[in-house]
């Protein structure tokens, strides 16, 4: 580090400049610019005295790569911007092939991206593995494809050959990369996200990841001035015909899929093609070829990407001085820029304001409206909200929440809680103290928190979120969850019916069961009255459980929170029955999830032909 960057604090001791400057490549190798040189971006992260790997405070690259058993060496990123090699900010293809460029590609995005999150969340985001160093392999596997892994605790970029004589690495592409480290932010924040549940949840994964990715790559504005360049007739200035929504999807959302290598499609799906396709229309949802989860993501990227549309050639519309004829280029690409940045600010944020499990795309809806209502009540610049909800619906997807006075809301708590009892203090932070408040608040009237069900305070988290004018909103965000393992006749009580389907096969495993110790106690020459049969009626678990977001007085201001006994449960077992993802056995349910990488790998072989069942 040079002694400019320094700027000396209070004590004397020479302090780091907050953030600092890197070169990636915008999109991928294959967006070149005219000359033939890779279109390349510069990105501000989180400033950090880095070790060589690189390895920082929350990354870790590993440049191992686990098909072949290569070591490709600890890289020593450049310190500064200006101490990068040439080629680097110059683009040059030869960049392609050095690793060490690929270390800081890899490296930078995962930064910005965390440094995203936390910066919307106004707090810390932790992985979910507790550890605080993610693993990243930039070059980690041989395959068309990249994966998040809890239980590797890290991201594994892999690399393939092309179809040229070029070998395609998928850690040099902007949106793969923070895709990838979405899926790890989102899983970090919300871990039941895995499990499985309606239709919507598991899409829901797969399509946040893609909402993030996307925004990532046109909230640059190098790369939105080049494809808006590379538009029809496109001198220094646009005609109020090109700034139409439809006239922008051409140029911006076709444009970077044209752009964009298609060799990659094996690994990120074509998400920005497909959704640019897909028109609006109400029946996407309940299309049988939508029940499929990567299909269904593709319904939330289409719906936020057409909001985004919206938003930005209705910003150049409510900028436009009268009489005023052509809009600047560049004018244009900053405000498209500027409003994918807050989009994403905006679906960040949405994460807090989401039930803990069994979401639904108009739960996430209704989240991402009231955390940009909180954290950013004037929204008369870009009008986020409007676009948002005027652009969901066009899919059939309505918000969850029916509030009158501000549309799509989540409806703020008005039963008056106990709070005679807590101490705010020790509840901004402590599991215990939030699950007291939870306990003198279970009934019916207030929390409606269930008995019968186990109770569990996941996390307490205290925010400070800053707005784009510098208004500050403090807010304490905890969630918790419920189970309950009941048998068949015990789920029937609270109202929740299996399918019947499943029943039988429970009462036939439990059977077959019984006979088999029958037969051994029998073969022991045991009387079995003597020995009473041990308790072995198949149970199933029902999840429930909510978010709390107290004020900065510690008043409970929301609860988002599905009911563990609530009306959803015997439609949601019946699909994961129908899915296969609800199995019998003698002691009871067994559900069967799925890895991220398999997911992904399942999306590279075309999974999409086949509806649900592929799961
Ligand atoms: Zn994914």
């Amino acid at each position: 580090m040079s002694e400019t960057t320094r700027r000396p604090s209070g004590d004397g001791v020479a302090a780091l400049p907050a953030t600092r400057r890197m070169s990636i490549i915008a999109q991928d190798p294959s967006i070149r610019r005219k000359d033939g040189t890779i279109l390349m971006a510069q990105i501000d992260i989180p400033a950090e005295d880095l070790i060589p790997g690189p390895m920082g405070y929350r990354v870790q690259v590993v440049d191992y790569d686990a098909s072949t058993g290569r070591y490709n060496g600890a890289h020593a990123l450049p310190a500064l911007l200006d101490e990068e090699p040439k080629a680097w900010a110059a683009g040059s293809p030869k960049i392609v092939g050095d690793f060490r460029f690929h270390a800081q590609n890899t490296y930078a995005l995962v930064m910005k991206t965390l440094a995203r999150f936390e910066l919307a969340l106004g707090r810390r985001v932790g992985w979910s593995f507790h550890v605080h160093q993610l693993k990243v392999a930039p070059n980690g596997l041989q395959d068309a494809n990249a994966f998040y892994s809890r239980a590797d605790e890290g991201l594994v970029f892999g690399y393939f050959p092309g179809r040229g004589t070029e070998t395609v690495y998928t850690c040099l592409s902007h949106d793969i990369v923070v895709h990838e480290t979405t899926h790890a932010l989102l899983d970090a924040l919300r871990e039941r996200y895995l499990d499985p549940s309606d239709p919507d949840q598991a899409a829901f994964h797969e399509g946040y990841a893609d909402v993030i990715a996307l925004l990532s790559v046109f909230s640059q504005v190098e790369l939105v001035l080049e494809l808006l360049r590379r538009g029809p007739g496109s001198g220094d200035t646009l005609t109020d015909a090109q700034v139409r929504a439809e006239a922008l999807r051409k140029t911006a959302l076709f444009g970077l899929a044209e752009q964009m290598g298609t060799e990659m499609d094996a690994v990120r799906g074509d998400a920005l093609r497909r959704s640019a396709e897909l028109r609006p229309g109400k029946a996407w949802l309940d299309d049988p070829e939508f029940q499929e989860p990567h299909r269904r993501g593709e319904i939330l990227v289409a719906a936020v990407m057409n909001g985004f549309l919206e938003a930005w050639t209705g910003r150049l519309e409510l900028a436009k001085v009268p009489g005023q004829k052509r809009h600047s280029l560049i004018r244009v690409a900053e405000e498209g820029a500027d409003i994918a940045a807050a989009l994403a600010t905006l679906w960040i944020r949405a994460i807090d304001y989401m039930p803990p499990v069994h979401l639904k795309f108009g739960d996430a809806l209704s989240a991402a409206v009231t955390a940009d209502l909180e954290a950013r009540p004037d929204d008369r610049r870009f009008a986020l909200r409007r676009h948002m909800l005027a652009s969901f619906a066009a899919y059939g997807i309505e918000p969850a929440s029916t509030r009158a006075d501000a549309p799509g809301a989540w409806a703020h708590e008005r039963e008056r809680m106990r709070y005679d009892r807590v101490r705010f203090e020790s509840m901004r932070t402590d599991k215990d103290e939030v699950f007291r408040f939870l306990w003198d608040n279970r009934d019916e009237k207030r929390l409606n928190l269930r008995m019968g069900a186990y109770t569990e305070v996941l996390s307490v988290r205290p925010c400070v979120r800053v707005g784009v004018d510098g208004f500050t909103l403090h807010e304490t965000v905890a969630e918790y969850y419920q189970v309950a393992r009941l048998t068949p006749a015990e789920l029937k009580h609270k109202g929740i019916s299996l399918p019947p389907e499943y029943v039988a096969e429970l009462e036939r495993l439990r059977d077959e069961k019984r006979g088999k110790r029958e037969e051994s106690l029998r073969a022991a020459g045991e009387e079995i009255e003597a020995q009473p049969a041990p308790d072995t009626d198949p149970v199933t678990p029902v999840y429930g459980g909510g978010v709390l977001i107290f004020d900065e007085y510690g008043k409970l201001k929301y609860h988002v929170h599905n009911d563990v006994f609530g009306g959803r449960q015997s439609a949601r077992l019946a699909h994961l029955w129908r899915v296969g993802q609800l199995r019998a056995e003698a002691e009871g349910a067994r559900f069967s999830t799925e890895r991220l990488s398999a997911l992904h790998r399942s999306r590279a072989i075309g999974a999409r032909r086949v509806p649900a069942e592929r799961w």
